[in-house]
């Protein structure tokens, strides 16, 4: 039977739009060491525009931004909307793509009129063997996701694209450090947008560049420390990591996938409701014992 101070208590939390799946990760809350957050989508607003285009001299730009819109048509991922909304906002054509496949935490690609185009950030770059373009280099520095597009074995241009940060996210770390909680990020993109992004927020330690199927064993890694870990994530990309987390906690608009792996799902995409959930679990099961 569940205890009625429980079951009034949850059904409190999902009118405030907490809620909770799982009891025993509601009461695992109230002992949690560190919060791991997802950055895209979560700390920051998960909206990627693009804010600057590059391409090899040997490249007319508005061709480069026509072939990465072309491949990246196929993709649901933020950063390829954003980008086709880039290449119609410039009035582009976009050309007919083929072979559509899609590499998860590196790139995307396709055939463009026979020649093979890519699209992907450092680590889809590095494992072809390629070099960035050096414009494309101050650019992670500001915190920027920089994209870069390959037609043939050639790297043909660059894209900027960034994403805001959520306002409340900055609150959102602070109360968890007044709770004595450590506050680490996650995420698929490369290691200097994350430590921009860590840096603004005040964010203790940083996993980057890790490909989807890594999250989980991050989450270990914590664990093995000894820490009581809370994962916050939206993503398909998520759902493992949202698993292993001793409480995972799906936020927002997030996917079915993730809301199915989580033990607490919020219905705001507010960072600052993670706080919202470690009170109702230490109020909740203070009134037992
Ligand atoms: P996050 O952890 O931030 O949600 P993802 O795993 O979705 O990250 O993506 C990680 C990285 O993989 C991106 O920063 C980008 O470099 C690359 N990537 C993913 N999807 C695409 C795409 N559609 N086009 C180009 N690059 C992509
Ligand atoms: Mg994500």
């Amino acid at each position: 039977a569940i205890p009625l101070v429980v079951q009034i208590a949850t059904e409190r939390a999902a009118k405030g739009g907490v809620l909770v799946t799982d009891r025993l990760a509601l009461e695992t809350m109230r002992t949690v060491g560190a919060v791991l957050f997802d950055k895209t989508g979560t700390l920051t607003k998960g909206e990627p525009a693009v804010t600057e285009a590059t391409s090899a001299p040997e490249f007319d730009l508005d061709g480069v931004i026509a072939v990465a819109a072309a491949v990246e048509r196929d993709s649901e991922h933020p950063l390829a909307r954003a980008i086709v909304a880039y290449a119609e906002a410039r009035g582009i054509d976009i050309p007919a793509a083929e072979s559509f496949e899609s590499a998860p935490g590196l790139g995307v690609s396709a055939i463009i009129a026979g020649v093979p185009v890519f699209v992907g950030g450092p680590s889809m770059l590095a494992g072809r063997g390629s070099e960035p373009l050096v414009a494309s280099e101050q650019w992670s520095s500001t915190g920027a996701t920089v994209l870069h597009v390959i037609v043939g074995d050639v790297v043909a241009g660059a894209i900027a694209l960034a994403d805001e940060i959520r306002p409340e996210s900055r609150e959102a770390v602070d109360a968890l450090h007044a709770l004595g909680v450590q506050v680490v990020m996650i995420t698929g993109d490369a290691e200097p947008v994350a430590r921009s992004v860590a840096a603004e927020l005040g964010i203790d330690r940083v996993f980057a560049g890790v490909r989807p199927a890594d999250k989980s064993a991050k989450v270990q890694e914590l664990q093995a420390e000894g820490l009581t870990v809370a994962m916050v994530g939206d993503g398909v990309n998520d759902a493992p990591a949202l698993a292993q987390a001793d409480v995972g906690i799906a936020i927002g608009a997030g996917t079915d996938v993730a809301i199915a792996s989580a033990g607490v799902v919020l219905a705001s995409s507010d960072p600052r409701s993670v706080l919202s959930v470690i009170e109702l679990s230490r109020a909740t099961y203070r009134k037992m014992t």
